[in-house]
């Protein structure tokens, strides 16, 4: 436990128990959602709310030079860094652009800084969402929408040549069901491109859908013929409540598993299957979930492998489950955590993603308010002497 919050002061830690204990609340989480959606949509200024609250603890800073400290600290715990530029919902082609050159400069400020373990990118950030859902319906394009989808495929093409020049493996994140087709299809052209002996390019899989165990286990067939690496990057999944509102409402069975349990099942069952096939595949863990995290361990154990077999990661996000972090890095295993960073207006969407995973009906917060009060507990106890 110890060297859990060891780069928190009490001061931080102090912020974090008000933060859980705030976000716990779904009600208030509900609301706020409302509000910072309407302050987006009206060009009212809040920043001064958000940024010494709930940005200043799931976001390393606006730039990658204001994301510094976040850096530094994690790397003296053992833990490495995944830059991730969280700009979100643009559309424009000017301001994807723009999104992909920022991508683009924190990639590159990877380069020969043993610090950062891989990059990230959102497809979603540097392409229309229009045309992402029309190539994943299989709908055909007008002469535009193909010139723009073209424009994509550059994008991605270009990030990841980029990683792979310099070696620092990237991870495309996994979006909503009626998008994740064509980021399949992009995912997978690059891994073939460039997954040749190391894994570079990761792609993600959701196993809070009920047909991503299978996605998982064709890949990897996919990948031994055809002579690459799968990248993976397995999560449960960040979208549900949006997933099983659309097909509510489109009359559509639901792409989400019928529940938690099922979830967890797929999810144990895919980290299983990555163990089993190394010699193929190359794993990361993104999940805050203590049993998985413990089982893939012991998983590791069993296969006879070296704590830090460089084929499997673990990951976790800035400002959340940092026992875990800081707990598996002490003990060896590779681990690394995204630090998000960006303008604050355009990372609200990913905020209000961290306050309804932690709400009390999501589980989260009373997770992390159990951990951070034994700590103050534990410094309680060393400043009586006990
Ligand atoms: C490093 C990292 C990278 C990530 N990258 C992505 C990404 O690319 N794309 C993405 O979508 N998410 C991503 N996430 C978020 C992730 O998908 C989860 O939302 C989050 O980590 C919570 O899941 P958990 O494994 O930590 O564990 P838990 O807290 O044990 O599980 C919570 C999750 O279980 C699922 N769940 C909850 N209730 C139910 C239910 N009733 N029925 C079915 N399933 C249920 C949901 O997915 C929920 O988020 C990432 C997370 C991390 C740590």
């Amino acid at each position: 436990m110890e060297q859990a919050y060891a780069h928190l002061s009490s001061a931080e830690l102090r912020r974090a128990l008000w933060l859980f204990h705030t976000v716990g609340n779904a009600r208030l989480v509900g609301l706020g959602k409302v509000l910072m959606q309407w302050a987006m949509a009206l060009h009212i200024p809040i920043g001064w709310a958000i940024r010494p609250t709930i940005y200043r603890h799931f976001c390393g800073g606006e730039t990658i030079e204001g994301s510094e400290t976040q850096v530094a600290k994690l790397h003296a715990s053992g833990v490495r860094t995944i830059l991730d530029y969280s700009a979100e919902g643009k559309e424009m082609e000017d301001e994807l652009d723009a999104t992909f050159d920022a991508i683009r400069d924190s990639i590159k400020s990877t380069n020969q800084d043993p610090r950062h373990a891989f990059g990230v990118f959102k497809v979603s950030g540097i392409a229309p969402t229009a045309i992402l859902e029309m190539v994943s319906a299989g709908k055909s394009l007008t002469s535009p929408q193909e010139e723009a989808w073209q424009r994509v495929r550059n994008r991605v093409a270009t990030l990841c040549a980029e990683s792979a020049r310099i070696g620092t493996p990237v991870f495309i994140d996994a979006e909503e069901s009626w998008l994740q087709p064509a980021i399949d299809q992009l995912a997978e052209e690059q891994m073939q491109r460039h997954n040749q002996g190391q894994a570079l390019i990761f792609n993600t899989v959701q196993l809070y859908r009920h047909d991503r165990l299978a996605y998982l286990k064709a890949l990897t067939e996919k990948a031994q013929a055809g002579g690459f690496r799968m990248g993976v990057k397995l999560v449960r999944g960040a979208y549900m409540e949006k997933e099983r509102l659309r097909a509510t409402k489109l009359g559509i069975p639901s792409p989400i598993q019928p529940d938690k349990a099922a979830t967890d099942r797929d999810y144990d069952a895919a980290l299983d299957w990555c163990v089993q096939h190394l010699d193929s595949v190359s794993l990361c863990a993104g999940s805050h979930n203590e049993a998985s995290s413990l089982l893939l361990c012991s998983k590791m154990r069993d296969a006879g492998l070296a704590v830090n077999d460089e084929r499997v990661w673990f990951a976790q996000l800035l400002g959340m489950s940092d026992p875990i972090s800081f707990n598996l890095a002490a003990a060896g295993y590779n681990v690394a955590k995204y630090v998000p960073y960006g303008p604050i207006r355009d990372t609200i969407p990913y905020l209000i993603r961290r306050a309804e995973e932690n709400t009390s009906v999501a589980g989260q917060s009373s997770r992390e308010l159990e951990l951070i009060r034994s700590e103050f507990k534990r410094r309680a106890a060393i400043k009586a002497g006990r």
